[in-house]
């Protein structure tokens, strides 16, 4: 159950290099590991940062907390210096996770752009909890294989993994949202499924196209937008929707489709 977002003063408990410019960080907190749900955010106060920087929780083990970051500019270069030991004030849970409202019979279909994965591991562990195996897919698209990241965790979360790179270098040529519109032209279109997607917004846009094909078709997707206060005042992170503009911190980072288009 998600409950108010608190300000909490955490210890890093490890910081990973996963791949080149990759970092798993993770944290324990009782309160984060509790109230945290698929697709919620935490916004990390960062050394020589004035504004916090948002990241999607990564997933959660027990009480630790996991985020999953890329080097993009300063916030995350000195954010991959974080020791163990060393403490972090973070904010959260913040945000509209996925509703997780289909309880298993549907085809769910998770599906990443790059670092866009990063929330989709949590979900996938909740979703594996309530839905059947074997019903549950992951498309995951890259640049490159050198991005490839959380390949593995899908698989043992029972997952059909497909994987994408845009240079062809492991799995298919192209973007994931390539191989959902092959994957889906094997399904009726009278299909129950509901698709969660986390990446750029041309591939909602794309996603969008496909899934409406499919009128029992439902899907959710995470926004990443440039942020302020991450708390719904300062209206730095609004989007445009067709009953007007919503905060992606606040009414987000998780809109359904048909809000958008
Ligand atoms: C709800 C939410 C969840 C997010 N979850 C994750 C996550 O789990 N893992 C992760 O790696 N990143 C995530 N991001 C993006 C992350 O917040 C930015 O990468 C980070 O703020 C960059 O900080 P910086 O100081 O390193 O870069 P800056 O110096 O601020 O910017 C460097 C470059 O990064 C890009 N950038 C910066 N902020 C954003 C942003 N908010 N969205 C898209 N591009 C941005 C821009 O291209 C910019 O030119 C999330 C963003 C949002 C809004």
């Amino acid at each position: 159950m998600k409950k108010t977002a608190r300000q909490l003063k955490v210890k890093v408990a490890g910081n990973e290099k996963v791949k080149e410019n990759i970092y798993r960080l993770s944290f324990r907190s009782d309160y984060l590991s509790k109230h945290s749900l698929p697709g919620n955010f935490i916004h990390i106060k960062i050394e020589n940062t004035v504004l916090r920087r948002p990241f999607s929780v990564h997933d959660i083990k027990g009480d630790k907390v996991y985020v999953l970051f890329k080097v993009r500019g300063k916030g995350t270069r000195f954010l991959s210096e974080y020791k163990r030991g060393r403490s972090l004030d973070v904010i959260g849970p913040l945000g509209r996770g996925f509703s997780l409202k289909v309880p298993g019979e549907s085809l769910n279909i998770i599906i990443a752009g790059g670092i866009g994965v990063a929330p989709l591991v949590f979900l996938a562990r909740k979703i594996g909890k309530r839905g059947q195996r074997g019903n549950n897919l992951a498309i995951l698209g890259f640049e490159n294989t050198g991005d490839i990241v959380c390949e593995e965790e899908f698989r043992r979360l029972a997952y059909k993994v497909y994987i994408s790179t845009e240079d062809g270098s492991r799995g298919e040529k192209g973007n994931s949202v390539g191989i959902l519109k092959r994957i889906l032209s094997g399904y009726p279109e009278e299909t129950f499924m509901r698709i969660y997607a986390c990446g750029p917004k041309d591939m909602f846009f794309e996603i969008n196209k496909t899934a409406k094909k499919f009128p029992n078709a439902e899907c959710e997707v995470s926004f990443e937008q440039f942020m302020g206060c991450g708390l719904g005042v300062c209206c730095a992170c609004v989007i445009e929707t067709k009953t007007g503009y919503r905060k992606i911190c606040r009414d987000g980072p998780v809109f359904d489709i048909k809000e958008i288009w």
